[in-house]
Formats: structure tokens, sequence, C-alpha cells
């Protein structure tokens, strides 16, 4: 049952654009099935939006598990459009979520894949380089997502 990291690579990439006013929430948006609860689908991040989201309230967790999150807002509008795990509870740390701590909630966000340099194919996470972005995918950098294999 363990995911490997490899699968994400396969995973296309898509630009999450907030679906009240339409501001473009980030580039780097990963589709994401909640563990607890199959039925909710979420896209995941792993670079803080900063500044196209702000936190709203503070911290709760859920019946599901411990971890701790906050939920984010759309810098634009205002409209709460995904959330933010603080601080992930053991058992979420140890399935290993590819280090994505920010999610959007596909009520709130209206996505679209991205294509990669061809504009033909659709661009997948393997294709992405690391924690960048900018948009120079000539940085071939190690990896350094082998968080838990
Ligand atoms: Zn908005
Ligand atoms: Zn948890």
């Amino acid at each position: 049952m363990s995911t490997s990291n490899a699968s994400f690579k396969n995973k296309c990439v898509t630009q999450v654009n907030c679906v009240f006013c339409d501001s473009l929430l980030c580039t780097r948006g990963m589709k994401a099935v909640l563990l607890a609860d199959t039925e909710v689908e979420l896209f995941s991040t792993d670079i803080p939006p900063n500044r196209t989201v702000d936190f709203v309230a503070s911290c709760y967790s859920t019946e599901s598990c411990k971890c701790k999150l906050r939920d984010i807002a759309c810098l634009k509008c205002g409209n709460i459009v995904g959330y933010h795990v603080v601080a992930p509870c053991k058992p979420c740390l140890l399935s290993c979520n590819n280090g994505h701590f920010w999610m959007f909630n596909s009520d709130a966000v209206s996505t679209l894949n991205r294509l990669d340099a061809t504009g033909v194919n659709l661009l997948l996470w393997g294709d992405l380089p690391e924690l960048d972005d900018s948009e120079n995918e000539d940085s071939e950098s190690p990896s350094e997502e082998d968080c838990i294999r």
C-alpha cells in the first residue's frame, strides 16, 4: 500500500485559480485525494502561496486526525479557498504526503492542466524543477524529495 514518490511525478501540474474572483492562486497544483475522506477532492501545492492567499482565523484540527490546520483565503476577494497544514500529525507524516502542506478546496478553485514547453504534452510533476517558482526549467538540481520511502 505504500505510495512511492515516483507516482507523484506522473501527475499533472495544474494551475489553480480562485473560483470567486478568478485570480491566480498558484501554478504548482497537484490533484490530491484526502486519505481520510476520498469523496473530497483537493488540490495541493508545495510552495506557500503567500502572495495570493492569507490566513484566516486560528488553528483547528479535524476529527479524522491531529493535524493542525489553518484556513487560507484568497487575498483578493477574501473567500476561503483551502487550508494549510501548520503541523502535520504523526500518522500523516509517516504516510508521506510528498511535502505538500497547502491544500485548495476543489469547490473554491478552478484548475487548468498546464502544458510543457512544447505546448502539446501535459506538464508533469516529474518535469518540474525543485521548488522553483520562476520558469527556468533548466536547473537540474538533485532531488530532495526522498522524504519517506
Ligand atoms: Zn478570490
Ligand atoms: Zn493528520
